[in-house]
Order: C-alpha cells, then sequence, then structure tokens
C-alpha cells in the first residue's frame, strides 16, 4: 500500500477543492478506511474490493441523499485508495467478479546521450487473492515518498492559504 499518510493527504487536498479544511480533516478519513482490514489480521481484504464496496457506499448514499456531495467525495476517496494500492501490491479490486489480484509496475526513462528517448513499461500482473489471517500485520504508516508528499501538501496548501488572503487584501 502507499503508506497512510500518503492516502489520507491525497484525500485531504481532494476534499479541500469541494469543501474547506476542517470538515476536509474528517472527509479525508474515508481514504484510509479501506486498510481497517488489517485490524483483522489482514490486508487488502474485502474492503479492496470495488463491486463488494461501492454498493455499500452507493446504499448509504441512497439513504442520505441530503448529503449526496460529501457521500459522492466519501465514495470518490474510498474507491480512489484501492486504485491507488494497485501500485505498491496485489489488490483483489474486482473480487468476486474476477477471482485474482492485480498489481502495476509502471517505469519511464528518460534516454539521453547520442539519441534521446523514452523507455518504459507498463505492466499488470496478475495473481492469487490471499485472504489469510495473520497475526501480524505490517504497513508503511509514514515513509520517504509520503512525508515528501505529505511536505509538498503542506507547501501547496499554505501557498493557497497566501495567495487567498493577497486577493482579499
Ligand atoms: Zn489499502
Amino acid at each position: 500500500m502507499p503508506d497512510v499518510l500518503t492516502h489520507y493527504v491525497t484525500s485531504y487536498l481532494i476534499s479541500t477543492r469541494f469543501r474547506d479544511e476542517k470538515t476536509s480533516l474528517i472527509i479525508a478519513i474515508s481514504g484510509i478506511l479501506p486498510d481497517m482490514d488489517a485490524l483483522l489480521g489482514m490486508h487488502r481484504w474485502v474492503t479492496h474490493s470495488i463491486p463488494l464496496t461501492l454498493p455499500i457506499l452507493l446504499l448509504i448514499y441512497l439513504l442520505m441523499k441530503d448529503k449526496w456531495r460529501d457521500l459522492a467525495l466519501i465514495t470518490f476517496l474510498y474507491e480512489l485508495h484501492l486504485i491507488m494500492d494497485l501500485f505498491t501490491g496485489p489488490t483483489p479490486i474486482l473480487w468476486p467478479l474476477i477471482p485474482e489480484a492485480y498489481s502495476i509496475n509502471l517505469d519511464l526513462d528518460a534516454i539521453l546521450g547520442n539519441k534521446v528517448g523514452l523507455k518504459g513499461f507498463l505492466r499488470v500482473n496478475p495473481s492469487p487473492v490471499n485472504f489469510q489471517v495473520h497475526s501480524v500485520v505490517e504497513g508503511p504508516v509514514i515513509s520517504n515518498g509520503g512525508a515528501l508528499f505529505g511536505l509538498l501538501a503542506l507547501v501547496l496548501l499554505a501557498a493557497e492559504r497566501l495567495s487567498r488572503a493577497n486577493v482579499r487584501n
């Protein structure tokens, strides 16, 4: 999985495009909800399946129509987590419709020298679904990449706030 910080910060940044900063602190929690399966000793369990989670989220959406904007945002952030996980490890994103987990490898390198160009690949890797319960589940809460992304997000939000303050003055 991308680290928890990356999931949260990504969700927070997207949420602030639609809601105020305080509300976004709460809405962004939806971006880390899929990983609650780790509390049950399993990571990338059915909480990481779009065919299982999307109908539940849509049902909640139908029951609480007056909050449709927030629920649409929460649903989007929840499902975005599953797509982000595809880039770091096998995720049962289409289970049980397709009984495999998938991961994506993406790499693009620049070639500079006597020739200039790009080389790379995009691979979608199927693997067996593994819903085995573990006594210990380990996963990154904050990684180097997540810390860098979090710092970048803070700078971006601070710059945005300064920009808004300048417009008002
Ligand atoms: Zn996850």
